[in-house]
């Protein structure tokens, strides 16, 4: 049975479907998410331990949406960004003042951004959800793409957007390539409770092992830990009692905010690079993780994606306003063509970001040193990098 629904049909309902529908529905487009798993097992805390840095410019676009009223209440500004080359004593310093913001970014629990966009997809009466359900096949052709669902069922749209994470199958299956490096790290996820108020500074060791981020959460003394280590000693921390993992962790972070208590369960994610040579495929647009998985270095993963949605939403409201087809080729080589240099840009530099300080060889500690001596001194360069992480408009 073919089943009449939505010109866009979304596979995949996690952090990327959900903004892309919000998104589409801003410009009245209505859309029906498919998602295999479900919302109530999405809101749970369970779900998802992670934080995410959400950039200035993103916020700016999740109120536009209407979203970011349920999230602020759990985002925690950032007002400082210190980077540490390990035990060395040259930091740099990025100053909200330098490039006149209040904040340059927020810290959110994924548990509160995940409810909010859940609520707001709910909430929204252009967005259809059909859960415990998967897209197993699309077959496009000049005038629709036809999805057969896992139910035997089967749905026509104009346009399928992959929101189906970094292992989409959709994504193979139509025949799009894609590149890929194991980093053979894992980052262990968690939350930590201080004596001391981490006076909204977010600080990013480069350790031999991987990055050591240690980000600021609401009410003052709670930090999020995001420690990227090497994959083959992750297990090790992982089976460790609370107080062993503890002290691991205060050796790295050091006690400057007084004593630490462990605040949450453990969590593990492995890293690798992933991104696809090209966004489209016929009447197909991909679109999250499924576009682009980054090392999550500079939190800057779901802060390109959401640039993604809002460039793709933009496009299709475009074809929409004149009347045309919303998933024919010329629009998705828009899109392809518009996003492909902005996370190029950003694929290099968390990749090589990651491959220059994640050692110990003395030639890239000099490097390093260089460097970061360099862009400390030029308040150019310094405000330039900043206004990239922000995501704000002038930002190259
Ligand atoms: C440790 C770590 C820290 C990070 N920190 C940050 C940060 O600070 N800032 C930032 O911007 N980004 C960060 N990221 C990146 C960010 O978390 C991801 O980009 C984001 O979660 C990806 O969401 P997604 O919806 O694309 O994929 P997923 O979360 O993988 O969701 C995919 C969804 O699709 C569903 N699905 C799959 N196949 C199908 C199908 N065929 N049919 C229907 N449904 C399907 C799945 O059930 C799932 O719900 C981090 C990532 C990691 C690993």
């Amino acid at each position: 049975m073919t089943t009449p629904t939505n010109d866009i049909i979304i596979a995949g309902g996690g952090l990327a479907g959900l903004v892309q529908a919000i998104a589409l529905a801003h410009e009245d487009i209505p859309s029906t998410i498919v998602e295999k798993g479900t919302h109530e097992l999405h809101q749970q805390r369970g779900f998802d331990g992670r934080t995410s840095f959400l950039s200035l410019g993103n916020k700016i676009l999740l109120k536009k949406w209407d979203v970011w009223k349920d999230m602020k209440p759990h985002a925690e500004p950032i007002k400082d960004i210190r980077i540490v080359d390990g035990d060395s004593p040259l930091f740099l310093h990025y100053d909200h003042e330098d490039v006149g913001v209040n904040e340059m970014g927020y810290i959110i629990e994924n548990f509160y951004f995940r409810n909010a966009l859940i609520k707001a997809v709910q909430e929204n009466p252009l967005i259809t959800v059909l859960e415990n359900m998967s897209v197993e096949k699309a077959d496009a052709d000049s005038h629709f793409t036809t999805l057969t669902l896992s139910n035997g069922e089967q749905l026509k749209g104009k346009l399928l957007i992959v929101a189906e994470g970094r292992n989409s199958t959709l994504r193979e299956k139509a025949g799009i390539t894609v590149r890929k490096h194991d980093y053979e790290q894992t980052a262990i996820i968690c939350a930590l409770a201080h004596e001391k108020n981490h006076e909204n500074i977010a600080i990013e060791k480069f350790l031999p092992s991987g990055p050591f981020a240690i980000l600021p959460m609401t009410g003052g003394f709670h930090s999020a830990i995001v420690w990227s280590e090497r994959s083959d000693l992750a297990p090790h921390f992982m089976a460790m009692d609370d107080a062993a993992f503890t002290a691991a962790v205060t050796e790295r972070f050091t006690d400057y905010l007084g004593k630490l208590t462990l605040a949450s369960p453990r969590w593990q994610y492995p890293l690798s690079l992933s991104f696809a040579t090209r966004l489209y495929g016929e009447r197909l647009a991909l679109v999250g993780d499924a576009a682009h998985f980054i090392h999550p270095i500079a939190g800057q993963g779901f802060n390109q994606s959401m640039k993604d949605i809002a460039g793709l939403s933009r496009l299709l409201a475009d074809r929409r306003d004149v009347g045309l087809d919303m998933g024919t080729e010329d629009v998705l080589k828009t899109y392809n063509r518009e996003r492909k240099f902005d996370n190029l840009k950003m694929i290099a530099a968390t990749d090589g970001l990651n491959r220059l300080f994640s050692n110990n060889l003395k030639t890239a500690k000099l490097a390093r040193q260089i460097g970061l001596g360099l862009v400390q001194k030029s308040s150019t360069i310094k405000k330039a990098f900043m206004r990239h992480a922000m995501a704000t408009k002038n930002s190259a």
